[in-house]
């Protein structure tokens, strides 16, 4: 069945909604679901009923995590929400949505303009060239100021901010906004749930104010297509000619190639602007056509090719959550980026090299989900059937194999070891950390050699305190974790070689190999490369696989500490066998001896996660504030003072940060606060190094 009316690719917006913690997000959500009419009884935030929060503990903690998607109808258009979360320790789910949406709405509080986790999120933003609008929320609050929030924007976060609307009233008082494109004010009556609103003209008071803007608004947009003529003339000959759709083209043309924010306002939590917000994302927010082509590597030829956005096209589909649900299972959301994606048809996870089967296929919707036979171009979808697919991967058909750009994310800097309160549960967690590590790549499982333990490795002790509280909710294992420890990493610094040979000839069946290699530093944050160079089967090919997994298997664990060796370049260059006495297992020992042997040799160092820190404070106690980032190994990078508060930035060793929220407070009788973020690793000190290899 071809695609219907209303899902005509244009009509379709793929969009987030990104703000700070508090800011409003979820209000927003939850409004823009009740007028696009899908849900009839409203859940307030407060009472942590909000029905975007699938997961249980996210309403107790009133902060939302999952990325889950929610497809809505307004007028003509089809709009999917990608639920984007706020917190830090999450950025890599921030990340995840950037990449499958096509525009973003931008949530700030009218009270705080720009706060530091916006920025964040913002620079993400930036940096996978979404377009943005934002919505200047909590019009209604004492102290809500539009034009601050411009200037915040502006400054701040280096947007171009171009107001298109101007609030009428303020704070007990707000009751609308004046449209600068069609010059009309729009007064919402009551602040009832559902209350509509009439438009009237501009209140006297503020024409002016309004004409100036608008005048401002033009000249911007005259300098964004510089190919069309016609509207530059009128824009300096007969502005009131322009008509109200010439406008918007322009406004959508500006957003789309990311030249300009439009940024407008209201109260969600007061019913006030939401219907215009939605008229907004339709009008400006790019389509995936407005998005084009995009690149995936043809399989068969390793060549790079161009998708069109095209129901007719190659499937290709790109898996960008997975979330366990009670009732269904695994469901796995996915972007349809070229081609139809068929309820019941077999797929190729290109990423994995595994058939999968998709048997059924839903739109999620806030209450509610609606199976369907196909999804177009453009779509995002819930598909059910999915087995060895994760995040990240791309589906295509087995017929025309393609794989789309791999998402990459940032390895894991905190870890804990982690048991069952009772033994006969041990089965039970193994199953939901597998379960969990599937749905959320930052977040690992392995094993101590040593002492057996399990440790599980996250982003943050957030992530990892959320991850446990859903085992127990959502898998029923109680268990008990350890104090959280960093996650070192070692690396090497010099190039060198081994040559090893794993003999065994004591009783019974004997034991052969012999492995070359030779390893030097990679790049950082490349990870290990291992490659085989031998050639004239001095090592037989069957054995190859063994020795790159015994190589991969020895630089997991380490020369100085145990820690994850990370990039290495390893080259296999040669070896020897025997007939009778060589297998795998021999070949698999015998590569992971010789890399650790070579390893040794090469200047080993332990490396450590940095944080970027952000710290908000009061000048009264920026002293003590910063000599205590000092005492912790920290680095200042900037700072900036508005108004008596001062933000810096600074880059803190992770291990230095453990209970500092504590500390702040109490430096700052409670007035400072923080946020933090994984940066980068950094060569330990030699003093740290020594007591961290005694451990
Ligand atoms: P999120 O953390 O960004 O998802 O923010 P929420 O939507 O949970 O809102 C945070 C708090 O602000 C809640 O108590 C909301 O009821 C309140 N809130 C949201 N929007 C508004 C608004 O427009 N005006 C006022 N006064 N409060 C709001």
């Amino acid at each position: 069945m071809p695609r219907s009316d209303i899902e005509k690719l244009h009509n379709v917006r793929n969009i987030g909604i990104m703000a700070h913690i508090d800011a409003g997000k979820t209000t927003v959500t939850e409004r823009i679901l009740y007028y696009s009419g899908r849900l009839h009884r409203m859940g307030e935030v407060h009472e942590g009923a909000a029905t975007m929060d699938f997961m249980e503990q996210e309403k107790e903690r009133g902060i939302t995590i999952g990325s889950a998607a929610t497809t809505v109808f307004w007028g003509d258009s089809k709009i999917n929400i990608i639920d984007t979360p706020g917190h830090v320790d999450f950025t890599v789910e921030v990340e995840r949505s950037l990449r499958v949406l096509d525009g973003s709405v931008a949530v700030f509080s009218a009270v705080d303009g720009v706060q530091p986790q916006s920025e964040t999120v913002w620079r993400q933003a930036t940096q996978y060239n979404v377009p943005r609008i934002a919505f200047i929320n909590k019009m209604d609050r004492v102290g809500a100021d539009f034009f601050m929030c411009i200037a915040s924007m502006r400054e701040k976060l280096g947007a171009n901010a171009i107001a298109l609307q101007h609030p009428i009233g303020a704070e007990n008082d707000f009751r609308g906004m004046v449209d600068l494109v069609t010059m009309k004010a729009i007064i919402f009556k009551d602040e009832t749930l559902g209350a509509d609103y009439v438009i009237e003209e501009i209140p006297t008071n503020i024409k002016a104010k309004c004409d100036e803007l608008r005048a401002a608004l033009l000249d911007e947009l005259a300098t964004i297509d510089e190919d069309n003529e016609d509207f530059m003339m009128k824009v300096l000959e007969a502005p009131d000619s322009l008509t109200a759709d010439e406008i918007h083209a322009i406004i959508r043309k500006g957003v789309c190639n990311n030249k300009i924010n439009p940024v407008i306002c209201g109260t969600a939590f007061k019913n006030k602007g939401v219907q215009p917000l939605l008229d907004n994302i339709v009008r400006w927010m790019p389509s995936p056509l407005d998005r084009g082509t995009i690149t995936g590597i043809n399989m068969k030829t390793e060549e790079e090719m161009s998708l069109e956005p095209n129901d007719d096209a190659p499937l290709s589909v790109l898996a960008f959550k997975i979330m366990t649900d009670p009732y269904v299972g695994r469901l796995t959301f996915v972007r349809v980026y070229s081609g139809t994606l068929k309820k019941g048809s077999s797929l190729l996870n290109s990423t994995q090299e595994k058939k999968e089967r998709v048997s059924r296929l839903l739109e999620m919707h806030a209450n509610q989900r609606t199976d369907k036979d196909e999804f177009f171009t453009g779509d995002i979808a819930a598909v059910i059937g999915l087995k060895y697919t994760k995040t990240g991967d791309t589906l295509c058909e087995d017929s025309s194999p393609l794989i789309l750009e791999k998402m990459e994310f940032p390895e894991p800097v905190i870890s804990m070891a982690i048991e069952p309160k009772t033994k006969a549960e041990r089965e039970k967690l193994s199953m939901a950390l597998s379960a969990l590590s599937d749905e959320d790549p930052t977040f690992r499982v392995s094993t101590d050699e040593e002492t057996g333990q399990t440790i599980i490795q996250g982003m943050g002790e957030l992530h990892l305190e959320i991850l446990k509280d859903r085992m127990l909710r959502e898998f029923k294992v109680d268990a008990s974790v350890g104090r959280p420890q960093v996650s070192y990493k070692e690396t090497i610094t010099l190039p060198s070689k081994a040559e090893t040979k794993y003999v065994k000839q004591s009783g019974g069946r004997g034991q052969y190999a012999h492995v070359c290699l030779n390893i030097e530093p990679n790049e950082q944050g490349k990870g290990n490369e291992v490659i085989s160079k031998i050639v004239g089967g001095v090592i037989p090919k069957e054995y190859i696989p063994a020795v790159i997994k015994g190589v991969q298997e020895g630089l997991n664990t380490g020369v100085l500490a145990g820690y994850n060796l990370v990039d290495t370049k390893v080259e296999i260059v040669f070896g020897s066998y025997h007939d009778v006495d060589s297998n795998e297992m021999a070949f698999k020992i015998c590569g992971s001896m010789a890399v650790k042997q070579a390893a040794k040799a090469a200047s080993p160092i332990i490396l450590e996660p940095i944080m970027k820190v952000t710290i908000t404070t009061p000048e009264d106690f920026l002293g003590d504030v910063m000599g205590d980032v000092n005492r912790r190994r920290g680095k200042i990078m900037n700072q900036e003072n508005q108004r008596g508060i001062v933000v810096f930035n600074a880059e803190v060793p992770l291990s230095e940060m453990f209970g500092y929220s504590t500390q702040l407070r109490s430096l700052s009788s409670g007035r400072a606060s923080y946020t933090m973020e994984p940066s980068h690793f950094e060569k330990v000190p030699a003093k740290i190094q020594e007591e961290i290899m005694k451990k």
